[in-house]
């Protein structure tokens, strides 16, 4: 779907964050007395239209909805954008409050993390091995983790991420699923620029050149699933047909582009509705990642966005 940059427009009030777990359990108290249901929406902040998009997801799915930003340090590997990740808490704050989330839930690192980074940590098993895995060791056992611990803080309905990263979501999923966590997952769509690249705080570190470049991962993955679409299901056909594009974009320095199974994320020889095409590049400063599931989205990226009742 495609960013409305009218709807990000200066929005003036805002909610005041919750800074500490007590504040939290407090306000979460008070919440769960009417009655209330709760879904969560996990975010690092620098909240874009693809953020603001998890969260009318989340309004369609409980009474009240809670945002958390926090920059997990326990995600980011050595010499990664930890300490150079965007931060603009006052934007963040207006833009959830007049995206209706009820609640946000802003902790420091200390509170998040007391006594260190988490001594007991779950481990994303083979599942974390595929796609961006061997490239960020630690990334995921550091998302499940925090996520974990997200859960067990707000003990939400339900929770909503973004298809952007699909194999968080996939992990996320298992976690639930494996830990008997309870948690409803619900998955938002991918949120585009107008001219395909897919929505990320990471933009941000793009020069004017490398803006440019980056759509070329958009374009790739729209040259494959037009393949696709036209009968093409030989995975080498349809990832040299990727390859070719990505091609024109010299900025842009790959990492992967696989064709893999939407559950297990392995990689798939034959391609069928519903595979999803995964690729992860380096473009300047910035490491973009995006997918496709193939046939199933529209390949024009200005084509109205799909209902919050059609998200996959
Ligand atoms: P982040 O702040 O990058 O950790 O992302 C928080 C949530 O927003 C995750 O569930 C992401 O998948 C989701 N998200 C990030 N970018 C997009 C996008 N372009 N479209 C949809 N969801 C997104």
């Amino acid at each position: 779907m495609i960013l409305k940059e009218e709807g990000m427009a200066s929005p003036s009030v805002r909610l005041d964050p919750i800074r500490t777990r007590s504040d939290l359990a407090r306000a979460l108290d008070a919440l769960r007395s009417t009655g209330r249901t709760l879904a969560l929406v996990p975010t690092m902040g620098y909240l874009h239209e693809g953020h603001l998009h998890l969260l009318d997801v989340a309004r369609t799915m409980a009474d009240a909805v809670a945002l958390t930003l926090f920059v997990n340090p326990l995600q980011f590997g050595p010499g990664e954008d930890l300490e150079h990740y965007p931060r603009d808490e006052e934007r963040d704050l207006e833009l959830a409050t007049s995206r209706g989330a009820a609640l946000v839930f802003a902790p420091s690192t200390e509170e998040m993390y007391p006594d260190g980074p988490s001594v007991v940590q779950v481990t994303p098993g083979a599942l974390g091995e595929r796609l961006c895995g061997p490239f960020r060791p630690g990334h995921f056992q550091g998302v499940l983790t925090v996520v974990a611990k997200l859960f067990g803080l707000f003990r939400p309905d339900s929770a909503v991420f973004g298809r952007k990263d699909y194999q968080q979501v996939v992990l996320v999923r298992r976690m639930v699923q494996d830990l008997e966590l309870g948690v409803r997952i619900r998955v938002g769509p991918l949120v585009r620029e107008h001219d395909g690249l897919a929505l990320s705080s990471r933009n941000q570190y793009l020069s004017p050149d490398e803006r440019r470049d980056a759509v070329g991962l958009f374009r790739a993955l729209s040259a494959a699933d037009e393949a696709f679409r036209s009968g093409e299901r030989d995975a080498g056909v349809l990832l040299r047909r990727a390859r070719a594009e990505l091609e024109d974009f010299p900025l842009l320095h790959v990492e992967y582009l696989e064709l893999v199974d939407p559950k297990t994320l392995e990689p798939l020889d034959r391609a069928r509705a519903e595979a999803v095409l995964a690729v992860a590049a380096h473009c300047g400063a910035a490491r973009l990642i995006d997918n496709t599931v193939l046939g199933a989205e529209s390949p024009d990226p200005r084509m109205p966005p799909p209902g919050v009742g059609d998200v996959r």
